[in-house]
């Protein structure tokens, strides 16, 4: 075996491939690990929130084209761990139903190709391996789960309780978040998780966020089998002459280009990026792109439709740790409006540094300054559906194009106008209904819905399906036209839901582990009890 030749490459280290990574690490085989960026440096500007909120210091300076052809500078991170890195960690399992047909507002989400019973096994591995924080129950439109979370719950604040008792005299079941961070509230001088107002959105200085380079890449490479190179950046794969089997990973490494072979090459790149690699990798047998006979690749980009809603009222929100409610209450629909709407959660604690960088609109009588420390900072998700002209393409001198047209907006707004109620419902204890009277006016709100570069939710480029027409992947998110190529970032999505996504990409990845072990011959079971026991060390 030459050194250059591996049982599998992965490609990416984000939640999908960090957590691969990481569960095929102990089956002793050859597996190469190809990340295009490096460390997260660790330094006190991880924590600094103009450096990262408002000079995107973190962020790639890559940039790409809209579908107009103007330049787009992408809020993404390409980092081991990927994403991960600087995601809040609420990680949620989708719903039951968001695996079947729901008829929206703007159009029909579709059904999966897998069932949510399933994914179950795997949400299960996947919230024991990211420490998952959350209270089974609270959630009304919450899944059956076959054990309960590894951890409690992160308890609310002041603030954020008295929020939530006010939620439920309204009729609301607000719930829990769940988070992976690594916070042990019974022993908070031992807690590796500092409980900071610095994790939305920023790496952890403390490595105590449940990210995919801390929980998975970090203890993949402890195993001898396992080889990881950083800034390898994966520009393309060829096949063999029939077209059937990616043959070499051709890869961008200190300026020269080395290549490398495998059995198994997988791809995880984020939704996005994979998407492009495989439009690159096109040769005379995959002339529209590898694994796209089916001319899918690309297409049916969804990345939620997303805003942030502050809310300001006359009571200070000292919280800290402010990611720890949600309301699902209008997920499905009320009866008013008999479609979903979507999931409110909350962004990390904003500041006035940050509020600066979004340019809000000032609330009358306040300052920036005033207003972070007086708001609610919601954070509102509806489903975007999936739109074949919703796509990415390669444009001029090989940039990426992401071509988008929002969808099922009134769902959005719907969503908007119920916290808008429901904020006008709440009855402070200290101010009573003085302090949100005329407080929650229309122009109290400052709306932002989030642009599209901000393409952290992004997924369903590659989507997985029965069917080699419709889809570019089959059930085990191998490519329908390649026998040895998988997919396993948020692009085998064929819907994206209104949670965030990144459990069920982690998730998955282990599913799709599974089935790469009985295809390499190892059993499933020996490897994930060793690690069981690694782990519990
Ligand atoms: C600020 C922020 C907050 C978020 N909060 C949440 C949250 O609270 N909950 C949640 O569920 N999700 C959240 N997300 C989204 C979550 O991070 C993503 O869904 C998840 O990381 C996607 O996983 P992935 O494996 O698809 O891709 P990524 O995590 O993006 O990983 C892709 C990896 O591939 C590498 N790569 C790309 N191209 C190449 C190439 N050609 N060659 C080699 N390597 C390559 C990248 O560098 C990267 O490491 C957030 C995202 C952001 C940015
Ligand atoms: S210390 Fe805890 S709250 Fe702060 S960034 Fe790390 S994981 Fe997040």
């Amino acid at each position: 075996m030459s050194d250059n030749r591996y049982d599998v490459i992965i490609i990416g280290t984000g939640a999908g491939g960090g957590t691969l990574a990481y569960h095929l690490a102990p089956t002793g085989k050859k597996i190469l690990i190809l990340e295009r960026g490096d460390y997260v440096p660790r330094e006190k500007a991880n924590w600094d929130p103009q450096l990262v909120n408002v000079d995107a210091h973190y962020n790639t300076k890559e940039s790409w084209l809209d579908k107009d052809g103007k330049d787009l500078h992408p809020h993404t991170n390409y980092y081991v761990g990927g994403n991960t890195k600087f995601y809040g960690a609420a990680l949620f399992r989708l719903r039951k139903e968001d695996f079947g047909e729901l008829r929206h507002h703007g159009g029909v989400s579709p059904a999966w190709p897998i069932s949510y019973d399933d994914l179950e096994p795997y949400y299960t591995q996947a919230e024991n391996l990211y420490q998952v924080h959350g209270n089974r129950g609270e959630d009304p439109t919450e899944p059956p789960a076959n054990s309960p979370y590894p951890w409690p719950a992160v308890s609310h604040e002041p603030r954020i309780q008295q929020l939530s008792d006010d939620f439920t005299r309204s009729g609301l079941k607000p719930f829990h978040v769940p988070v992976g961070v690594m916070l042990d509230e019974r022993n908070p001088t031992k807690s590796r998780c500092i409980r900071c107002n610095t994790c939305d959105g920023f790496a952890c200085l403390v490595g105590a966020k449940s990210d995919a380079q801390v929980v998975c890449v970090d203890e993949a490479v402890k195993y001898p089998n396992v080889t990881l190179l950083t800034k390898a950046l994966v520009q393309r794969l060829d096949t063999d002459a029939g077209g059937r089997e990616v043959k070499r990973v051709i890869v961008e490494r200190n300026g020269q280009l080395e290549t490398y072979t495998a059995d198994i090459v997988v791809v995880s790149c984020g939704a996005i990026n994979s998407a492009a690699l495989l439009l690159r990798s096109a040769n005379d047998k995959h002339p529209r792109g590898l694994a796209n006979s089916s001319d899918i690749v690309g297409r049916h980009y969804m990345g939620h439709t997303n805003s942030v809603l502050m809310a300001i009222s006359k009571c200070p929100n000292p919280t800290i740790f402010q990611k720890t409610l949600g309301v699902n209450d209008f997920y499905f629909g009320s009866d008013d409006f008999p479609y979903p709407m979507g999931h409110i959660s909350f962004v990390g604690k904003l500041d006035a540094i940050t509020l600066k960088a979004g340019a809000p609109a000032i609330a009358p009588n306040f300052t920036l300054e005033l207003m972070a420390k007086h708001s609610l900072d919601f954070w509102l998700t509806s489903e975007d559906l999936p739109d074949p002209n919703n796509r990415v393409t390669i444009g001029r001198d090989g940039k990426i194009v992401l071509s988008y047209t929002p969808n099922n907006l009134e769902a959005h707004s719907r969503l908007q106008a119920k916290l808008k109620q429901a904020m006008k419902q709440t009855n402070c204890a200290m101010h009573g209904h003085e302090c949100h009277q005329g407080l929650f006016g229309r122009s109290l709100y400052v709306g932002q819905r989030i642009p599209l570069a901000g393409v952290a939710h992004q997924n369903g480029t590659i989507r997985f399906g029965h069917e080699p027409k419709t889809s570019a992947l089959d059930v085990n998110c191998k490519a329908h036209d390649l026998d040895n190529l998988y997919v396993v970032d948020g692009s085998f999505f064929p819907s994206s839901a209104a949670v965030n996504p990144a459990l069920t990409i982690m998730a998955n990845a282990l599913r799709v582990g599974d089935h790469l072990k009985s295809r390499l011959g190892v059993s499933t079971e020996s490897t994930t009890s060793s690690q069981e026991v690694a782990l519990s060390r």
